[in-house]
């Protein structure tokens, strides 16, 4: 098992985006948040020996985290090709650690598609910025098919997370407040690090 420190410097290094796609918000999450919320779930029991599902997996921080914090399984379900080629590398990368034990698969489709009950649901999907309500169909695709989930959004749509939680019959048990760096990965972002509040909600069924 590797320790807290080892597991956010091993994040750090894994490849992220090369041409990140503005429209779909292509972000990958901080090494340090991605740590923190995944120690967090482990020191719970709530990873090890678990199958997981990381919703718009991107370059793969939060699933490939799982895998060394001892996760059974893990769906990595990403719709952006290029995306899911670093991921592989990523992968390949990552497997000859001997922590790495658990089995993945990679699903390339949209998550709407995605089908596989899971017993927790990672997931950074897009902030809703550039489309509205972005996440919503991530919050919507979780619900059903897992029982609990960690899922991160813009602390500024909070009302929004807290309605479509109580619609789907589960409760909101924790919220985690980060402020999370934008690194210069667009264009359009004039400040080097841009930081945003964001909020990771732990949600589980009622
Ligand atoms: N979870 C990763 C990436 C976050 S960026 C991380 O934490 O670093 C959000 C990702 O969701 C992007 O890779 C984007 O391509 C993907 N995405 C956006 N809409 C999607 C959809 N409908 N189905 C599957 N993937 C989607």
């Amino acid at each position: 098992m590797v320790s807290k420190r080892d597991l956010s410097v091993t994040l750090s290094r894994l490849k992220g985006f090369e041409d990140p796609s503005l429209k779909d918000e292509q972000y990958v999450t901080d090494s340090e948040i991605a740590g923190d919320i995944l120690w967090t779930a482990f020191m719970s029991g709530e990873i090890e020996g678990k199958t997981i599902a990381d919703l718009g997996a991107g370059t793969g921080v939060l699933g490939i985290g799982s895998l060394l914090l001892g996760a059974k399984k893990v769906y990595f379900v990403e719709k952006d090709k290029k995306a899911a080629d670093i991921l592989k590398k990523n992968l390949t990368e990552i497997s000859s650690m001997s922590e790495f034990k658990g089995k993945y698969e990679i699903v390339e489709e949209d998550v709407k598609k995605f089908s596989k009950k899971t017993d927790l649901t990672i997931q950074n999907p897009p902030f809703g910025t550039k489309t509205k309500h972005a996440d919503k169909a991530f919050l919507e695709k979780a619900f059903e098919t897992s029982n609990m989930i960690y899922s991160f959004h813009k602390t500024s749509t909070e009302d929004f997370v807290k309605a479509i939680t109580k619609d789907h019959g589960f409760k909101i048990q924790r919220i985690y407040d980060y402020n999370y760096p934008l690194k210069n990965t667009h264009i359009i972002h004039k400040k080097k690090i841009e930081r945003i509040k964001v909020s990771c909600y732990k949600l589980i069924r009622q």
